[in-house]
């Protein structure tokens, strides 16, 4: 089948389609507003967008997987208490206070704030998970059949939770935020560079004093992300599954069932704690991997900034690699849509394709978001009136020719 071929049997177009995906997102915004990794809003809204794809589809479901949180985010603070506690411990050994075996303390602090931000942040292990509260967080997966023997599985994803409000970035812009990540980063390395100083015998006492200069970097590190203000997560991230959902949409309401594909909408909870949704969805169903169905990923999040779409190849700050086989069939669908859309790095943080990836599973991730990063990013701005529908309905496009794609040729 060739997407548009016929497009004069089309009933449902791609422009009725975003126009259900934004009132769709209109309405989870109002009706349940924020929607933390566990919460009952998170909850609500999965169920609502359910409600919304049961008649699209052959079956809709909630699995349900248990998660902490407020785990993943707090490697922020808690690198901010170690350099506070590696300060204190440099002064007093560089005014002879404590004895050299008690100075060694500054050491493992330093190696305390260094885990955290590669174990949690990097790496996306569940390092503070057990210290935090579990909570019951929950998937959406919503499947479309083929109509005969499945040889291929198609998946287009969105994380349907929203994240606690970044606080510098709402307040500072985003040279703002980098600025203070950039200060408490300096702050590391100039700790690092008194306790070696330090260790080699030096009395380092004005190299120790300096390093009260960044204390404000370290307390505003309390700070960095707002658990008591989650924001809307309009553009990040229910464009993402609502884009999803209109992909469900668009092939019921035309009739089109493929013969041999099946197409798969999920809607994670839990990604902005650390892809934990993703992560529980395929450690539930290691099936994926060898029932012998060719199975692709596409992650789709914070589908706004048509300047800056970009196919992650690179994901996990670079840690993790998508699939290229997967990458080029997004790259090739958005030149038949007339986007050469670049493949690269995300520059920070990651997308639920890296779960899939780390599973065994081809997948990459399409973002159309300002890396700077954008002013709405993780704040109370991002909300449904700042939408970009022409950018949304050029995705579902670039998405459904990936579909029909993928049933022609596989990747
Ligand atoms: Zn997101």
């Amino acid at each position: 089948m060739e997407y548009l071929a016929d497009l004069e049997k089309i009933k449902t177009t791609t422009a009725d389609c975003t126009e259900f995906i934004t009132n769709g997102i209109k309405n989870i915004c109002d009706s349940f507003g924020p929607r933390p990794c566990g919460s009952e809003s998170e909850k609500r809204a999965q169920e609502q967008m359910m409600k919304e794809l049961e008649p699209f589809c052959d079956s809709v479901r909630r699995e349900t997987f248990k998660v902490n949180p407020k785990a993943f985010m707090s490697f922020v603070p808690h690198a901010g208490a170690c350099l506070m506690g590696s300060t204190a411990i440099n002064l007093a050994s560089s005014f002879g206070k404590i004895s050299k075996k008690k100075a060694l303390g500054s050491v493992a602090l330093i190696g305390g704030a260094v885990a955290g931000i590669v174990g949690e942040f990097l790496l996306y292990k569940k390092m503070y998970d057990p210290l935090f509260k579990e909570e019951i967080s929950g998937n959406v997966i919503a499947v479309r059949k083929a109509k005969g023997e499945t040889k291929r599985r198609i998946i287009i994803s969105g994380h349907s939770d929203s994240a606690p409000e970044w606080t510098y970035t709402y307040k500072l812009g985003s040279n703002g935020v980098m600025a203070v990540v950039g200060y408490a980063v300096a702050g590391l390395g100039y700790t690092v560079a008194t306790t070696a100083a330090l260790l080699s015998g030096k009395k380092a006492k004005k190299m120790a004093l300096g390093q009260l200069a960044f204390l404000p970097a370290y307390a505003g590190l309390f700070k960095f992300v707002d658990h008591n203000n989650y924001v809307d997560g309009a553009n990040d991230d229910l464009t993402g599954c609502y884009i999803s959902s209109a992909v469900m949409k668009y092939l019921s309401e035309n009739d089109v069932r493929f013969e041999n594909t099946e197409v798969v909408a999920i809607l994670t909870g839990g990604e902005e704690c650390g892809l934990r949704g993703a992560k529980a969805y395929f450690a539930a169903h290691p099936e994926l991997k060898n029932d012998g169905v060719e199975t692709i990923f596409i992650g789709l999040d914070n589908i706004r900034d048509g300047d800056f779409m970009m196919i992650y190849e690179k994901d996990m700050t670079g840690m993790v690699k998508n699939d290229k086989d997967v990458c080029a069939l997004l790259k090739n669908s958005g030149l038949k849509h007339g986007e050469d859309i670049p493949v690269g790095a995300i520059p920070l943080g990651s997308t639920d394709a890296a779960a899939a990836s780390q599973a065994g599973i081809k997948a990459a991730s399409l973002v159309a978001m300002d890396p700077a990063p954008a002013r709405y990013y993780h704040t109370r701005l991002d909300k449904a009136d700042i939408l970009i529908p022409e950018v949304i309905e050029k995705v579902l496009n670039i998405v459904l020719q990936a579909i029909y794609d993928f049933d022609e040729k596989g990747v």
